[in-house]
């Protein structure tokens, strides 16, 4: 995978839809002036570094291990939470600033 990769997805892909629930409800709050243009609303935003926990002592500080960010919405056609945005980012080990575990369901 390549280091800047970015990906956002217009539509559901169970039903082929673009209205989302979140986005639409920030765009109401938009509309009354109560939103900067640049604001959004999503279902869920989650970030975190990629590393394998029983490895992370010898992690030396400053060094840059794969990181990610997912958001989501939900259809407001058939109900689909789905991913709006996935993107690939790195993330720099800090003394005492170990990122937060990734779900690794394979890690033993
Ligand atoms: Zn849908």
């Amino acid at each position: 995978m390549e280091d800047n990769f970015r990906k956002t997805f217009d539509v559901c892909p169970n039903c082929g839809s673009d209205q989302r629930f979140c986005e639409q409800l920030a765009q109401e709050v938009k509309d009354k002036g109560l939103g900067r243009p640049e604001w959004t609303l999503y279902f869920d935003n989650r970030s975190g570094g990629v590393f394998d926990q029983n490895r992370a002592i010898l992690l030396p500080i400053g060094s840059k291990i794969p990181a990610y960010q997912i958001t989501t919405d939900i259809c407001m056609e058939c109900g689909t939470i789905y991913a709006s945005e996935i993107i690939k980012l790195q993330a720099t080990i800090q003394r005492g600033n170990i990122p937060p575990l990734t779900h690794n369901p394979s890690a033993s």
